[in-house]
This record gives structure tokens, C-alpha cells and sequence, in this order.
């Protein structure tokens, strides 16, 4: 049963069940219309009223700021590895045309130099940059800094003084994940020397698990299956700015550039309040009702003080044992969210995944790419959940030390 199990899943993570036992009658019959929530209009009055209570929700969690407009979309993080390429690079073309007077020669001319800039410290961040690659070429993307290779593994994040960064005006944006969900990285805070750029960042996993300067952002996207709500809903955040800002096909076509999908468009849905087509609201609804119950607990800084509090009493029982368990990030930039570690030697990692099995900690094997033991630190991961996870520990190093 439910109470049997904790589940440290990675994404799609554990919903607190409160949530889902309303969730289940909501998608059977919601507010007595007779109609589950999964089948009424998207544009119905009930429909809007949970889409701006959900915004609003979130609005107040992280102090967004006025000129700043929240987004509902689908297609996860994924999508927006593109969306992000598409629009930045669209408010930058825009940009550089106001700057020229609308003259496209001198566009034409910036155009070949200017950069995209990644941050890449993680398989997310990686994969983001590939995605760029992939549509403007390859040529337009620069590696500001690759863990891989100063590190050798996905394992920390290099010293700002070391980043490669695109010079000035040729820079046509920053990107970086703030938590890399596979290799348990994630930045301590804002980066400060991409203070006052223009930056995108990915916290598809440790959304809501710490107080944002949103300000500092032109885009905050997250895939809600982690910290949020349901798979199929995606939020971005964004800089009003950026919608403003955009050239038309025909300026875009005039530069040989790719034309944003219609549903990669940040103007567009913003035009439509994220209801360009069908979108779930059923997902907006659950995200909506997670929210409640975060501002009812104290909103983000309790988050943060719970989140930091179960982090440090999971990487301490790791420490207690360091010929056992060896943490694979750096201190510095290890995750509070996804807590990876190897225990040596490599049988013991199935020995202890099973052992946790039996007393009903689900999920915690690796990511399939990098293998190992992740503990997937949510927010609906209860702090008694953690420690009895961390009496797991502490008794399987006694019988294994
Ligand atoms: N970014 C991060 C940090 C992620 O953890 C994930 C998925 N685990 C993604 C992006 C991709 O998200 P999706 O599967 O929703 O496309």
C-alpha cells in the first residue's frame, strides 16, 4: 500500500497524498458539475479560475516579479531546450535590429559572430546545449565551461574565472541548470558573474525547494513531475521583455534563420494566457493544489530550511561512512535535491538497494546512464521519511562496515 513505501524517484517523483486523494475525485466528478476535471473546457469559467489561481500561487511563492509572465506549457524541459534557443535568440536578433535602425545588413553582419553561451555542468545542461547545436549549428553554441572535461565526470562546477564566456554584445544568451537531476549537481546560488545578462536557467528539479531572485532571470523554466504536480504540464517564467522583443518570420527568413514552431512561440501562448490549444488543466490544477499546501506550510524559505535540513542529514550518514559510500559530487556543488553516491565495494550497491526495497524505499537506484545510488530529495519527501531512510543507512554500514 501507499503507507508501505516511500518513493525516492527522481521524476516523476511521489505527490503528497492529500493532493491525490482530492486529485481522484476531482478527475471523477469535479465540484459536483457532475464532470471530471480532466474532461470540462479548458476554456470554461472554472477552467480560468484554476489556471490564475495556480499563477497566482506560484506568483506569490516566488516573489515573480510584475514584468514578469508565467507561462503553462507542455512538452516538458525537453521542449523548452528549444524554446529557450528559439525566442532568446529571437530577442536577440530583434534587439540588435532596433539597435541598427531595422537595417538587416548590419543584423546579417553581428549575426556571425554572436555566440550562445552554455553553462554545461550536467546530462541536462549538455543536452540543452546539443539542442541548440542541432538548430542553429554548431558553430553558434559556445561551452562556456564542460564538467566532463575539467573534472572528468559530471561531478562539479568549474570557478567562474575559468568559464569561457562570449564577449559583450556577441553573446546572445547564458544558459545553465541550476540542479542537474543525474549527476546530483546544482549551483549554490546565482552564478554572479552572469549577474545582469541575459539568462536562462533550468530548475526542472529543485523548483520551489529554495527562494529564486527571479529578477535576475530572463527565463526560469521546470517540468512540473518533480517538485510541482504532474507530467504533462511545464512552467516557464519569463522576462515580459522577451515577448515584446521578437522579428517576424520574414526578418527571421531574411537571416536564414529557423522560424519558432507555433507552439514554441512564448508570444504566442502569452497572447493566448497559455490557452493557444488544449492544454491540460487537470495538471494545472494538481501543480495548483501542491502550491496551497507549500504557502500553507510557510512557502519557500521553510521549503528551503526543510529541504537544506534533510539534504545535510542524508549527506551526513553518507559521511559517516566514507570506506562504504563515496558521494560522486564535489562538495560545493552537491545536490539537495538528487544525492548520488557509489558504495564500494560495487556489489554492496545492490545489496543495498535490496535491503531498501524490503523496508519500502522505492527509487533509489541511478539514473541508467551513470548507474550507482540517487536519493531524490522533493519536497513531498517528509523529513521523518528521510530519517528513517537514514536509520537504513546507519544500520547498513554497521552490518557492512
Ligand atoms: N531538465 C532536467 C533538470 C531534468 O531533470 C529533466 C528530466 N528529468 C529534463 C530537463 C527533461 O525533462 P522532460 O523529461 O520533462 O522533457
Amino acid at each position: 500500500t501507499r503507507e508501505e513505501i516511500t518513493y525516492f524517484g527522481a521524476g516523476p517523483a511521489s505527490l503528497p497524498t492529500t493532493v491525490l486523494k482530492n486529485a481522484s475525485s476531482a478527475i471523477l466528478n469535479f465540484q459536483n458539475t457532475g464532470l471530471g476535471l480532466a474532461e470540462h473546457s479548458h476554456r470554461s469559467a472554472l477552467s480560468n479560475d484554476i489556471l490564475a489561481t495556480t499563477e497566482s500561487s506560484i506568483r506569490n511563492l516566488l516573489s515573480i516579479p510584475k514584468d514578469y509572465t508565467v507561462l503553462f506549457m507542455q512538452g516538458g524541459g525537453t521542449t523548452q531546450f528549444s524554446a529557450v534557443a528559439y525566442n532568446l535568440l529571437g530577442y536577440w536578433v530583434q534587439g540588435q535590429l532596433d539597435k541598427a535602425n531595422g537595417d538587416i545588413e548590419v543584423v546579417r553582419e553581428r549575426l556571425k559572430k554572436a555566440r550562445m553561451d552554455y553553462v554545461v555542468t550536467g546530462g541536462w545542461s549538455q543536452k540543452g546545449s546539443e539542442e541548440a547545436k542541432r538548430l542553429f549549428g554548431e558553430e553558434k553554441v559556445n561551452v562556456v565551461t564542460d564538467s566532463k572535461k575539467v573534472f572528468g565526470r559530471y561531478s562539479g562546477i568549474e570557478e567562474e574565472k575559468g568559464w569561457k564566456r562570449t564577449e559583450g554584445e556577441e553573446r546572445i544568451f547564458t544558459y545553465y541548470c541550476d540542479n542537474e537531476t543525474v549527476d546530483g549537481v546544482e549551483f549554490p546560488g546565482f552564478p554572479r558573474g552572469l549577474e545582469g545578462g541575459v539568462v536562462a536557467a533550468d530548475m526542472s528539479s529543485n523548483i520551489l525547494s529554495r527562494r529564486v531572485d527571479v529578477s535576475k532571470f530572463h527565463i526560469i523554466f521546470a517540468g512540473a513531475q518533480k517538485n510541482i504536480g504532474t507530467t504533462g504540464l511545464t512552467i516557464a517564467i519569463l522576462k515580459s521583455s522577451i515577448l515584446q522583443t521578437q522579428p517576424t518570420p520574414t526578418t527571421l527568413r531574411a537571416l536564414s534563420l529557423p522560424i519558432p514552431p507555433i507552439m514554441m512561440s512564448y508570444p504566442m501562448l502569452a497572447k493566448h494566457n497559455s490557452l493557444y490549444n488544449t492544454l491540460p488543466i487537470f495538471d494545472v490544477w494538481v501543480a495548483g493544489e501542491v502550491m496551497k499546501g507549500l504557502v500553507a506550510a510557510g512557502g519557500l524559505a521553510k521549503q528551503e530550511e526543510v529541504a537544506n535540513r534533510k539534504a545535510e542529514k542524508l549527506y551526513a550518514a553518507l559521511g559517516r561512512a566514507p570506506g562504504i559510500f563515496k558521494v560522486v559530487p564535489l562538495e560545493g556543488a552537491r545536490s539537495r535535491m538528487n544525492i548520488c553516491v557509489r558504495a564500494q565495494p560495487a556489489e554492496l550497491e545492490g545489496v543495498f538497494l535490496k535491503g531498501a526495497e524490503e523496508r519500502g524505499f522505492l527509487g533509489l537506484k541511478g539514473h541508467r546512464s551513470v548507474g550507482g545510488i540517487r536519493i531524490s530529495n522533493y519536497n513531498s519527501i517528509t523529513e521523518a521519511s528521510v530519517d528513517s531512510l537514514v536509520q537504513y543507512i546507519d544500520e547498513f554500514v554497521q552490518k557492512n562496515a
